[in-house]
């Protein structure tokens, strides 16, 4: 869907719109290309879908290429991952050599655009190593960072760390997460769409037909957890929680997710949450299509509470979608969650499925303070979490690797 500047205007305000003309009006033409390693499913591919429509919206040229990989690449690259978030890995020379022949061959599809482009972005560590193979590039390169990395799995960091010490610059979600790099380092937090399929207002008869459709009972609160099935979401944790709530009347969990095509253990993981749900009639585990946005925006309005009890996560755009939706969100105490979910403000965090199942109690028996969450909830994403003022960063950031400055860009 392409995507146009202005028509944000109404949500953000023509202040934003404008500081963004001028900033894209110093980039005009520019060509930066943005690769990633999967066109469908998780955090990032969500946010290039209108970032690539919005920066060519505002006169530059931008691409987004996908790695393509064999399964030995993508065990290798979710080894890396669950490494780089600190669970310890066996990582091998066979996962290297597999990483390694995958950079080769997609530099060599793709080395003519990346060699000459004015920005390459590339997201998370399946496609750093392309770096390597493009000795004869232009631009600048820039690491985007989308993981917990603060406290990795050493080896798996030791390995790449020379990698991405390469790169002209990195950027991560927090200023927790930035590693020792010798280049500078971006702070800027991922945000939503306030327009899109997943999180444009929606009629009520749509909402009330994803009830129906998954036999959801409308009499009955829904809480629900929408999520790759990976085992950092922690999807039993919240089924555990659940098993534990003691409440009137008895409440809904729905367990919503499809896979990733860069994540290989998502169909184990969905095996494991089936056994643990052991046919109880109020767990719902909806395995989505890729495609299923409104559906997903539908389950998420249609929710009394929102939850996202992730052990590890870089941000968690579901946690920003259900208080965009005015949800007051359970998320787990870890990474950008921490960003988002302030106590008794838009949410609150928990460490334990009992913790968990605590405070799903208390804002199901007080739903005043529900709906006070959730407006403060949907506040705190349109002060901070959209689309806006990422790609404002953006620029920003752009501008300030053209420039060599770090400390401030003028415009004229
Ligand atoms: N999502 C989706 N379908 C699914 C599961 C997730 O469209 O079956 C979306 C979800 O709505 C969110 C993104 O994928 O926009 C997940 O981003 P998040 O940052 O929460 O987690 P990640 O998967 O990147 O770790």
């Amino acid at each position: 869907m392409a995507r146009n500047i202005a028509s944000y205007r109404r949500v953000v305000g023509e202040e934003s719109i404008s500081q963004l003309h001028r900033l894209a009006s110093q980039l005009q033409g520019r060509t930066v290309v943005h690769v990633n390693s999967t066109r469908y499913g998780g955090g990032v591919a969500e946010i290039l879908e209108w970032l690539i429509s919005l920066m060519n919206d505002l006169g530059l040229q931008a691409y987004w290429e996908v790695m393509e990989g064999t399964p030995p690449f993508f065990q290798a690259t979710k080894k890396i991952h669950n490494g780089l978030q600190g669970f310890r890995v066996d990582f091998t020379a066979s996962d290297i050599q597999a990483y390694d022949a995958a950079a080769e061959e997609n530099a060599s599809r793709l080395r003519d655009k990346l060699s000459g482009a004015d920005f390459v972005f590339i997201h998370d560590p399946q496609p750093a190593a392309l770096l390597g193979s493009c000795p004869g590039r232009r631009g600048k390169w820039i690491w985007r960072c989308h993981i917990d990395a603060s406290r990795p799995y050493r080896p798996v960091w030791r390995w790449l760390e020379p990698i991405v010490s390469k790169y002209d610059a990195s950027v991560f979600s927090m200023p927790q997460f930035a590693r020792a790099l010798p280049h500078p380092q971006f702070v800027i937090a991922p945000s939503i769409d306030p327009l899109s399929d997943k999180n444009r207002s929606l009629p009520e008869s749509e909402v009330e037909g994803v009830i129906r459709r998954f036999h959801l009972d409308p009499g009955r609160p829904i809480l629900t957890q929408i999520s790759r099935f990976d085992r950092f979401k922690d999807p039993v944790g919240v089924i555990q929680a659940f098993r534990m709530l003691r409440v009137n009347p008895r409440p809904q969990l729905a367990l919503a997710g499809g896979g990733a095509a860069d994540d290989p253990e998502g169909a184990a993981v969905l095996e494991e949450v089936r056994a643990r749900a052991e046919d109880d009639p109020d767990v719902h585990i909806l395995d989505l299509p890729p495609d299923s946005h409104r559906t997903i925006n539908a389950l998420q309005r249609a929710s009394h509470v929102i939850i996202q009890k992730s052990t590890r996560e870089g941000f968690g755009l579901t946690v920003t979608e259900g208080m965009w939706k005015s949800k007051p969100v359970i998320g787990g105490d870890a990474g950008g969650i921490r960003l988002q979910v302030h106590d008794f403000h838009t949410g609150f965090l928990v460490n334990s499925p009992e913790g968990a199942a605590l405070r799903i109690r208390y804002l199901l028996q007080h739903p005043r303070l529900c709906t006070r969450m959730g407006a403060s909830a949907h506040a705190f994403v349109r002060d901070n979490f959209l689309l806006t003022r990422h790609v404002r960063e953006y620029l920003t950031l752009m501008l300030s690797l053209e420039r060599g400055v770090t400390d401030r860009v003028d415009l004229p």
